[in-house]
C-alpha cells in the first residue's frame, strides 16, 4: 500500500513537472513566438523549445499556429475552429482535440495561416512526426522512473495538458473578467495552471504583447522566465520591453462576438 502511494505521488509530481514544461513550450514557443511574433527566440533556445514541444505535446507547430491564427481571425463568429459562443463551452472543453483535428481537415488551413513557417529538414526528420516525439517522451519517463511511474505520469500529463489547453479555448471565452472589449475572458487561476494563457482577454486585446499580465493582481507565470531569457539575450521582443498594453475599455464587454482582430482573415 505504501509502495502504491509512493508511486502515485511520484507520478503526480513528475506529471506536474512535464505539464509545466509542455505549457511553457505552448505559450512561449507555439503561441507568443510562432503564432503572434510577439518575441523572437535565438537559435539555440528555439531549437530547445522545438525539442520540448516535440517530446511533451504531440503537436506539429505549423498546425497549432494555423488553427490558432484562424481562431483570432474569426473569434467567436462563423469560421472559429473552437468557439464556445457557437458550440457551447462544454462541447469545446470536452472535444477540443476533435475540433482541432476537424479544422485541420481543411487542406488549405496550414498553407494559408502558417505560410511564414515553411518546413525545414529538422521538421521532415523529427518534428513533423508528432507521435514519434510523444513516444520518445514516454520512453524517457519509463527509462528514468520505471514502467509504473513513467506510464502513470505520462497518462496524468496527457489529461492535464489537454484539459488545460481546452479550458483556455472553452472557459477563456465564457467565464471570467473582460477588461477589454473582446469576447475572451481573464481567469487568473487558469493562467496559473497554463503559464499565463488564462489571461485570454488581455491576449485578444493585444496579441503581439509578449507579456500577458497588464493589471494589478494579474500574474503571468511565464513572464519572469521570458524576461530572464531576454536578459541573457536569448529572446528579443517585438515591442519595447515585450509589453504592448492597450488602454482598458470603459466598460466590460457583454460577451458578444467581435469581428475585429489583429490578424487578417486570409
Ligand atoms: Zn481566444
Ligand atoms: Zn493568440
Amino acid at each position: 500500500m505504501a509502495a502504491f502511494l509512493f508511486a502515485s505521488l511520484t507520478a503526480l509530481l513528475v506529471a506536474a513537472a512535464v505539464t509545466t514544461a509542455a505549457n511553457l513550450a505552448t505559450t512561449v514557443y507555439l503561441h507568443r513566438c510562432l503564432s503572434h511574433r510577439a518575441l523572437v527566440l535565438r537559435a539555440p533556445l528555439r531549437f530547445a523549445f522545438r525539442v520540448l514541444t516535440w517530446v511533451t505535446t504531440g503537436i506539429r507547430p505549423r498546425q497549432w499556429m494555423a488553427v490558432h491564427r484562424k481562431h483570432h481571425a474569426f473569434t467567436d463568429v462563423d469560421g472559429d475552429p473552437h468557439s464556445p459562443v457557437l458550440l457551447g463551452w462544454r462541447t469545446v472543453q470536452l472535444h477540443n482535440v476533435g475540433l482541432y483535428r476537424r479544422a485541420l481537415r481543411d487542406p488549405e488551413l496550414v498553407r494559408r495561416y502558417a505560410r511564414d513557417l515553411p518546413a525545414d529538414s529538422w521538421d521532415r526528420l523529427l518534428f513533423d512526426h508528432a507521435l514519434v516525439g510523444l513516444g520518445a517522451g514516454v520512453t524517457l519517463l519509463v527509462v528514468v522512473f520505471g514502467w509504473v511511474i513513467g506510464l502513470l505520469a505520462a497518462g496524468i500529463h496527457t489529461v492535464m495538458y489537454l484539459q488545460g489547453n481546452a479550458a483556455v479555448n472553452a472557459l477563456g471565452h465564457h467565464f471570467g473578467r473582460r477588461p477589454y472589449e473582446n469576447s475572451a475572458t481573464n481567469l487568473q487561476w487558469l493562467a496559473l495552471l497554463t503559464m499565463g494563457e488564462g489571461l485570454h482577454n488581455n491576449h485578444h486585446a493585444a496579441p503581439t504583447s509578449a507579456k500577458l499580465a497588464f493589471h494589478a493582481g494579474e500574474l503571468d507565470p511565464a513572464w519572469p522566465l521570458v524576461r530572464l531569457l531576454a536578459g541573457l539575450r536569448l529572446v528579443e521582443f517585438r515591442h519595447p520591453g515585450g509589453v504592448f498594453r492597450p488602454p482598458a475599455a470603459r466598460r466590460a464587454h457583454p460577451g458578444l462576438p467581435v469581428a475585429s482582430q489583429a490578424i487578417d482573415r486570409g
